[in-house]
């Protein structure tokens, strides 16, 4: 890998790598070390032109190729990629912080997208009816739209882009992707393989950047659809600005996930899945659990198992066997997450867990150590506000009716999980609560590729999600046929 970091990262278009003429380069940092580790460029509006340019001439060729050879070339993909696991999870860690075990199972849910397009043939089919009228026949046929634009955030660099390109590239269209500008290594990686795997030059390309390859994008008139995934202000941004330039666009963002424990749960099951849910990853997963309504009868004891759990995490550098807890992503997030820390203690919530007292929040990293607030209450900054870090907040409540209700309150609605062994609960919450993707005594229901990504309310703007038949379905459209055979 030791030639991989590349002093400036380069733009990889039409098949080349190419080497930004931008002056704008900003650092990227290991987070678990604070060291540079590569410069990533701003590259230019001229840049991402070329690279739109070159994506609209190679789409004219590949929208041709028959499907199942372009699901031959996935199938090749998907092989690349699982023999490189190891080495793809090792970079994982390397430019975002999340432990090696947590990275393995990215590359995985990366792996799982390809191989779901690869099911394209299949996929692609249309419908028909043979008589809609005496000797008249009706059918659907269906086809790419062209060049993607795809726009990725820095908390899971495999996985995310792996939602967009390989379904986009199976159905024949073709992508410019333009990965965080936290997280340029992998995206590279990726790249790599591409080109290893056989696709044709100018199928998928990268340009690197921050917001201006971004408004780039949205403005660009041979950019057909735009898929988005990041923060809540820039989704909504991206979404208005793109569907303003009558752009298709699908825009995944921020989230404040709510568990509900009821009385009658497993606790220690329970705890177990939200220490995971809330501190894996740093807590920088958008399905990440942020806020637990516990019922009062066993709030005490349900706190009690979490507070000596979260105790034992081990805090350091993802590489090293046996951590669970790595860095957040930069030193201004981890001040952010500081600040948050300090606000909730404002706001009248007790901190039982503190985890700016951890060993690990004094090294050169950005570690911030376990963090667990009680009695929150829906009108603080830190039940309200996505923090994005290891910090959990729990609220007390009489009731599966006002946990709900609690948890409805939030603007966000991406996932939610409920602990109980009872069914007749399992359905209120299932009927009741404001949640896209839904979770039963576990901690984090993210869905897999074969099932879209499913949030709701300000967690996800457009109509069609990422993955499952709503990805089939947002990077293809389709012909009506009727005719009569006279
Ligand atoms: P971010 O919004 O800062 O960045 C996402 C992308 O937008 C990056 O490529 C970045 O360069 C670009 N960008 C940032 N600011 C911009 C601006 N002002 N104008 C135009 N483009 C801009 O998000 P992030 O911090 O990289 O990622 C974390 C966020 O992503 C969290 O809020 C998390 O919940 C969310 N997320 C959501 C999902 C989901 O499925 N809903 C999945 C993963 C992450």
């Amino acid at each position: 890998m030791g030639d991989f970091f590349r002093k400036v990262v380069k733009n990889y278009i039409n098949g080349e790598w190419v080497e930004s003429k931008s002056t704008n380069i900003e650092p990227v940092y290991n987070p678990a070390t604070g060291e540079v580790i590569a410069n990533v460029p701003l590259s230019t509006a001229e840049e991402l032109n070329h690279a739109v340019k070159v994506a609209d001439a190679a789409f004219q060729e590949w929208k041709e190729v028959p499907v199942p050879r372009r699901a031959r070339i996935m199938f090749k993909y998907q092989q690349l990629l699982v023999e490189h696991w190891d080495e793809l999870a090792k970079l994982i860690t390397i430019e975002n912080g999340k432990n090696f075990t947590e990275a393995h199972g990215e590359v995985l849910r990366g792996i799982e997208c390809v191989e779901f397009a690869a099911g394209a043939p299949t996929l692609m089919m249309g419908e028909q009816l043979p008589s809609i009228a005496t000797g008249l026949e009706s059918g659907v046929y269906r086809y790419p739209i062209g060049v993607i634009g795809g726009i990725t955030p820095f908390n899971f660099p495999m996985m995310v882009p792996c939602w967009m390109f390989p379904m986009a590239l199976a159905t024949g269209n073709t992508f410019v992707l333009k990965p965080s500008e936290r997280t340029p290594l992998l995206a590279n990686r990726l790249a790599e393989l591409v080109e290893e795997a056989g696709f044709p030059k100018g199928v998928f390309n990268i340009v690197h950047g921050a917001h201006n390859v971004v408004n780039g994008i949205l403005d660009h008139e041979k950019i057909a659809a735009i898929s988005f995934v990041g923060s809540q202000p820039v989704a909504e941004y991206v979404y208005k600005r793109g569907t303003d330039n009558l752009k298709r666009v699908q825009a995944l963002a921020g989230a404040k996930n709510h568990s509900i424990v009821l009385s009658d749960a497993n606790i220690d099951n329970a705890a177990t899945q939200i220490l995971n849910a809330a501190f894996g990853s740093a807590g920088e997963r958008c399905m990440a659990c942020a806020v637990v309504a516990v019922e009062d009868s066993i709030a005490d004891e349900f706190i009690e198992a979490l507070v000596q759990k979260a105790n034992d995490i081990q805090i350091g550098n993802g590489l090293d066997e046996g951590v669970f807890l790595g860095p957040v992503i930069r030193d201004a997030h981890k001040e952010r997450t500081l600040q948050y820390i300090e606000k909730g203690e404002e706001e009248g919530a007790t901190l039982i867990r503190d985890g700016r007292l951890d060993e690990a929040a004094k090294e050169n990293g950005y570690f911030v150590g376990p963090t667990i607030f009680d009695n929150v209450t829906c009108e603080m900054k830190i039940w309200e506000d996505e923090i994005f870090a290891p910090v959990l907040s729990i609220s007390r409540v009489k009731n599966l009716e006002e946990a709900v209700e609690l948890a409805n309150k939030s603007r966000f609605a991406n996932g939610a999980c409920i602990f109980t062994k009872d069914g007749g609960s399992v359905r209120t919450f299932r009927e009741t609560i404001d949640a896209g993707m839904l979770g039963v005594n576990i901690g984090v229901p993210a869905p897999m590729a074969f099932f879209p990504f499913s949030g709701w309310k300000d967690s996800f703007y457009g109509d069609l999600h990422a993955n499952g038949k709503d990805g089939l379905n947002f990077y293809t459209r389709k012909k009506v046929l009727t005719g009569r055979w006279v």
